[in-house]
């Protein structure tokens, strides 16, 4: 059974900057990932908006560098599901099927995904018209139609950010109330390239190569047995109903959001001593690739200061 100074849960940009950080500050350093390097970047094909890559990168290309960057700084990796975790006590025991590793210290780094709609057409025109990240690929839909779906504050907020290169923006809500705060509300009801449709769900997104619309259904005039099916011509369709922290396998007594998120304080640490929690798993305000990378330098070295204080 290996000990490990620092063993990071997921190897995505919070785990693999988390690695790199604590390889090079000299600690035996363990990644755990059950996919390929990178989490949800590496499904990014185009990023514009990292720093230090004027002409943009790819996913692929930049989760690739990553995770060579941490192995030759002496991170090692470890591809496998987690069965089981102890995260109480000195040494942390986590368990990837019939492997056992004990960590001095653990970062939970293991992202979250986008809640799906699970509707046809959604898993064939992902990256064709399908996003889930305006900030991603809203410059892909200048003076185009976009559909965003959901009413929180991620899809007004994001609806708002898309009109600076969409021609329009509709929004589309299960309900005629929006979740979001009431300043963001304002906005988007004041701005001239956001229009509404309420109460209605999309039940098909439809195309070709890419997005050509959305086929939607109005709840009220179903409930009035009305013809309550339309088609709705789009270019594009940003689907932000929610996200959904990965978090299985994390224990009852780590301290989370209504919502499953980690809560930390501002060294990234959790309730439970030596475990820290870094990247989109995190309770946090931002999720973008520059966050979670600055996440992982800061929980590995809150990591470190706290083997220091053992000492
Ligand atoms: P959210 O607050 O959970 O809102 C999800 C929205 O999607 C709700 O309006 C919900 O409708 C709708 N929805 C859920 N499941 C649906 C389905 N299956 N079909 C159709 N609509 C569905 O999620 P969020 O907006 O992603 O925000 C997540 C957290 O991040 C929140 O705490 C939010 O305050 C915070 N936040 C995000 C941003 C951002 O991403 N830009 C900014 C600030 C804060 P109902 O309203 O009917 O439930």
């Amino acid at each position: 059974m290996e000990t490990y100074d620092l063993v990071i849960i997921g190897g995505g940009p919070a785990g693999m900057t988390a690695a790199i950080y604590g390889a090079r500050a000299a600690l035996k350093t363990l990644i755990i990932e059950r996919g390929m390097p990178g989490g949800q970047a590496a499904t990014t094909f185009e990023i514009a908006n990292y720093p230090g890559f004027p002409q943009g990168t790819t996913g692929p290309d930049l989760a690739m560098a990553m995770f060579e960057q941490a192995q030759n700084m002496g991170a090692e990796f470890l591809n496998g599901e987690i069965t089981a975790m102890d995260l109480q006590g000195e040494l942390k025991k986590i368990e990837v099927g019939s492997t056992t590793v004990l960590g001095k210290t653990v970062i939970l780094a293991t992202g979250s995904e986008p809640r799906k709609l699970g509707v046809p057409g959604e898993n064939k025109f992902r990256g064709r018209g399908v996003s889930y990240c305006a900030t991603c690929d809203g410059a892909f839909f200048k003076d185009k139609d976009v559909v965003v779906v959901g009413g929180g504050d991620a899809a007004v907020e994001e609806g708002l950010y898309l009109t600076r290169f969409a021609r329009k923006v509709t929004i589309v809500h299960r309900r005629d109330k929006l979740r979001a705060n009431a300043a963001a509300q304002r906005r988007a009801f004041a701005n001239e390239k956001i229009s509404f449709v309420w109460n209605t769900v999309v039940e098909e997104i439809l195309g070709d190569i890419s997005v050509t619309g959305v086929r939607v259904k109005n709840l009220e005039k179903e409930a009035k047995g009305e013809p309550s099916e339309s088609v709705l011509n789009t270019d594009g369709v940003f689907i932000y109903i929610g996200q959904i922290p990965n978090v299985e396998f994390f224990p009852d007594s780590l301290k989370r959001t209504p919502e499953g998120y980690i809560e930390t304080d501002e060294h990234l640490r959790t309730n439970i001593p030596g475990v820290f929690a870094a990247g989109d798993v995190r309770d946090t305000v931002l999720r973008q690739l520059v966050t979670a990378t600055a996440d992982g330098a800061i929980a590995a070295m809150s990591a470190l200061h706290y083997l220091e204080s053992k000492e």
